[in-house]
């Protein structure tokens, strides 16, 4: 399959459209553009989805807190993008009940209110009504939160989904659709004839070749990363983001039983707190703290550990030992610098389209839900046929969304070619995780998997749901990528060491 690839890229004599960064914006903004008909390829330095993609909270959301910052515009437009995705890929995205517990009467009406706003503004895309709890009511929907003053709660419904299974999904829709995509493949420089952007230079990882894509139009989708290609193409231009970070740990199913999330609008320094159950186990998140640069493999800080472990010990009853916490992640959000923001949270989640004065177009900010709207509007700014992604099936598209939405047994997640998937071999991987060792051919036939960190963290949610398990797991993947791809003893040591260098930052320390 990448050897196809790369010969396509190389007789292809000029791209319409050459998006740079395969993570939400940018296997969005290539699937709008290959959907209206322009010639796109995606280059991808990484994986596709290695990014912030694959480390969000996993909620498809109109953003409650952005009602608390007044910003009802992007709280419109995020619930209309949260009722497309649940509509376009019902195997990935699906509703959940979010549950706020009251410890003060005042917080009834308050956030009732609040929440009722929400439900208007959803309109005909509301998920269910939101309405206020008894006590009794709370403790049946979240059994193990704190009870000692307890007054009730509220209820709502919003989204949920698999960030990296969705990224993947958007990579078949746009190879589906025409679009051509690679990973592995970095832009380390930019073509330009008088003065404007021509087209870019890209290295591809594993051999170490270099290879120039020439373009009409090339789009900077590179995430917490845009400012180093603003700076490839205008090495004077200004850093325009900041970076914040996000961490989440993971925790088995028993510290919240039940099918609802545990949702915190405001903990006691100002954050907002999530418990929410995913694929069998429960994610608590997310911190928010800048950070100075970017990076691949964030690291959660000391504090934000120490908030995370305070916070499930005070709303979850108790402190989970080290060896509970099954793995943990962070992610960094790409924000877009406002003068007038005086703390990260302050910054809005509206996305930011600029357009150098070479033509090189740069789009970031926003977030996981309002990726095809971002699309749209950066595609809108070089034509082509009108948009049709609003209502475009995702790849693997089908009826079956499992009961109220919920997210049943994993395999789901493949939507339509689920029972292509089950004639593999169907034996687990590992007796902890729900994946079965056909996944990992399949991922390296059909979804462009490269490494063992391919499979584990972004085809699979391995290392993201069980870490230590997955390290475990991880010699026998090995073993069978590289009969797939073809390759030796020796490389399958060699991504036996790099899977367990990147597994170990996700281990709490012991
Ligand atoms: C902790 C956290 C929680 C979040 N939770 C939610 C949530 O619950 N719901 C929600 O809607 N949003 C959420 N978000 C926001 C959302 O995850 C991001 O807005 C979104 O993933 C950003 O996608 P992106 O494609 O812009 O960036 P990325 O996913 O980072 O993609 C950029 C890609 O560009 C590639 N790249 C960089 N340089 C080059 C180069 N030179 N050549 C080729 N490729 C390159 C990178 O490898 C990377 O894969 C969260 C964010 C964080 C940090």
């Amino acid at each position: 399959m990448r050897g196809d690839i790369l010969r396509e890229i190389g007789s292809t004599p000029q791209w319409d459209v050459v998006v740079v960064g395969g993570g939400a914006t940018g296997l969005g903004t290539a699937l709008e553009a290959a959907t209206r008909g322009h010639g796109t390829l995606l280059l991808e330095a990484e994986d596709f989805a290695k990014g912030t993609s694959s480390r969000s909270t996993k909620l498809v959301h109109g953003g409650v807190r952005y009602l608390q910052q007044g910003n009802v515009k992007l709280v419109l437009e995020a619930l209309r993008e949260r009722g497309r995705m649940l509509r376009n890929a019902p195997h990935l995205a699906h509703k959940r009940a979010f549950v706020i517990p009251a410890y003060a009467y005042w917080e009834l009406p308050f956030y009732g209110v609040g929440l009722t706003l929400y439900d208007v503004l959803a309109g005909k895309e509301r998920l269910g009504r939101s309405r206020v709890l008894s006590k009794s009511a709370v403790e049946a929907a979240l059994p193990t939160v704190h009870q000692k003053g307890l007054k009730g709660g509220i209820l709502y419904y919003d989204g949920q989904f698999d960030d990296a299974r969705f990224a993947i999904t958007l990579l078949r829709t746009l190879l589906d659709e025409g679009g051509t995509a690679l990973n592995y493949a970095r832009v380390i420089g930019l073509l330009k004839s008088n003065g404007t952007v021509s087209g870019v230079t890209a290295e591809d990882r594993e051999t170490g070749q270099r290879f120039d894509c020439a373009a009409k139009v090339v789009i900077n989708a590179t995430g917490i990363f845009s400012d180093d290609l603003r700076q490839m193409d205008s090495p004077a231009a200004a850093n325009i983001l900041t970076v914040s970070q996000g961490s989440h740990l993971v925790l088995p199913r028993e510290f919240l039983p039940g099918d609802s999330a545990l949702m915190i609008p405001r903990t006691s320094d100002g954050r907002v707190l999530f418990a929410i159950p995913w694929h069998g186990r429960i994610v608590v998140g997310t911190t928010d703290d800048p950070v100075p640069e970017p990076a691949y493999e964030p690291r959660a800080m000391p504090d934000e550990r120490a908030f995370l472990l305070e916070h499930v010990e005070r709303y979850l009853g108790r402190r989970p030992s080290p060896n509970e916490i099954l793995s943990m992640w962070s992610g960094q959000r790409p924000l877009v610098r406002r003068a007038e923001a005086s703390s990260t949270a302050a910054i809005s989640r509206d996305h930011t389209i600029l357009i150098s004065p070479s033509k090189l177009i740069t789009i970031t900010g926003g977030k996981w839900t309002t990726y095809r709207k971002m699309a749209e509007d950066a595609i809108d700014r070089i034509g082509g046929s009108a948009s049709r992604t609003a209502g475009l099936r995702l790849h693997g598209w089908t009826e079956e969304t499992g009961p109220d939405g919920a997210c049943g047994a994993w395999q789901q997640v493949y939507g339509s070619d689920a029972p292509l998937l089950r004639a593999l071999p169907q034996k687990l991987l590992h007796p902890s995780l729900p994946f079965a060792q056909g996944e990992v051919t399949w991922a390296a036939r059909n979804e462009m998997a490269r490494s063992v960190e391919d499979v584990l963290a972004r085809r699979t949610r391995a290392l993201f749901l069980d870490a230590r398990a997955s390290l475990e797991a991880a010699p026998l993947v090995a073993r069978l990528l590289a009969e797939e791809l073809g390759r030796d003893a020796t490389w399958e040591r060699a991504q036996i060491d790099g899977f367990r260098s990147i597994a170990n930052g996700y281990l709490w320390p012991q």
